[in-house]
């Protein structure tokens, strides 16, 4: 170990006790260092964003689902016999912590005894740690993968990893299927399906509005070929992991979304727009598609971020394995 190293984790040290003394003396936490977790920050800075309690909604859906939001995020929990079936951690330590007391207050006598993961990426499954530590955690193969290989700080790996497309649970008196339609964002994202509940529930993937930002850890070539599997199942709601909630022709209005935004970046490319000029790609967005997007939600925020994305995905070619997947379009 350099001093550099012992530096850090002096720094480390010092910051942990710091948060274990305020949390104490605010009664806001247990006073336990493991209650706030780093995920790969590497800094040893107090993050008071990460950690910070958010409020959080919640209702009934139909049946044993219930469906939870800060404003953003969204995610589903399920009524079981004698606990809890939590999908996701939701987006901080603070934010989970929350989820875990929205849980509690919905049902105080149930313990959250499993989580799923929908997807690897942090900001939906970052947090078990400061959610439910002792859960079971049950992740699609892809995603435990990365998580093991990720040892982010927070992010608990899978206890039961599955594999291929479909499986079906029956945990704690609550039947639902999880689907894994191909590549479509982050690594071993499923669907979860509640068929005696007509619900579709899955995450960073059909999003009401334009797309997020710059599509951050988007597949686009099997995207929407994998998404429309979903089509073939029996359901008339679908919950996202963001914002409100749709049905089946908000699902496939958002997915024609993609095949449109396909279609403008060549056109794009071919009218000379240069994709590093940005000031050009936010005029061309704002003169060009306001016709065809102006009326969706975040239009103004990011459809030239969304534009820009997949300008440069014609022109790279897509990227790795994932962008670049020849997608199974059997109905499930
Ligand atoms: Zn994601
Ligand atoms: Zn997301």
């Amino acid at each position: 170990m350099n001093e550099n190293d012992i530096l850090r984790r002096i720094g480390q040290y010092l910051w942990r006790q710091d948060r274990i003394v305020s949390e104490a003396e605010n009664g806001n936490g247990a006073g336990h260092a493991e209650c706030d977790h780093c995920g790969i920050f590497t800094i040893p800075t107090p993050h008071p964003i990460m950690g910070a309690w958010r409020d959080i909604s919640y209702s009934p859906v139909r049946d044993k689902i219930w469906s939870v939001s800060e404003g953003i995020y969204r995610s589903i929990f399920l009524e079981g016999e004698k606990g809890v079936i939590a999908f996701d951690t939701l987006t901080t330590p603070g934010t989970a912590r929350a989820y875990a007391g929205a849980i509690g207050r919905v049902f105080p006598k149930k313990p959250i005894h499993t989580i799923v993961y929908s997807h690897d990426h942090l900001d939906h499954t970052g947090f078990a740690a400061d959610m439910a530590p002792d859960a079971d955690i049950i992740a699609h193969r892809l995603c435990a993968e990365v998580v093991a290989a990720r040892k982010s700080d927070g992010q608990l790996p899978a206890t039961e990893a599955w594999d291929g497309e479909r499986k079906s649970y029956e945990i704690d008196g609550v039947y639902f299927e999880l689907l894994y339609p191909g590549p479509t964002h982050g690594d071993g994202n499923i669907a979860a399906w509640f068929p005696q509940s007509k619900i579709l529930f899955m995450v960073d993937t059909i999003i009401p509005g334009v797309g997020y930002t710059f599509f951050p850890d988007w597949h686009f070539k099997p995207y929407v070929p994998s998404m429309k599997r979903l089509l073939s199942l029996d359901w008339d709601m679908f919950i996202p992991g963001h914002f409100w909630i749709t049905d089946r022709q908000g699902f496939i209005d958002n997915l024609e979304y993609y095949d449109l935004m396909a279609d403008f970046a060549q056109q794009a490319i071919i009218d000379g727009l240069d994709p590093h000029d940005w000031d050009s790609v936010c005029r061309y967005t704002e003169e060009k598609l306001s016709a065809s997007f102006g009326n969706l939600f975040r239009f103004h925020e990011y459809c030239a971020m969304n534009l820009s994305r997949y300008m440069q995905t014609y022109l790279t070619g897509g990227w790795g394995i994932e962008g670049n997947m020849h997608p199974n379009t059997t109905p499930f």
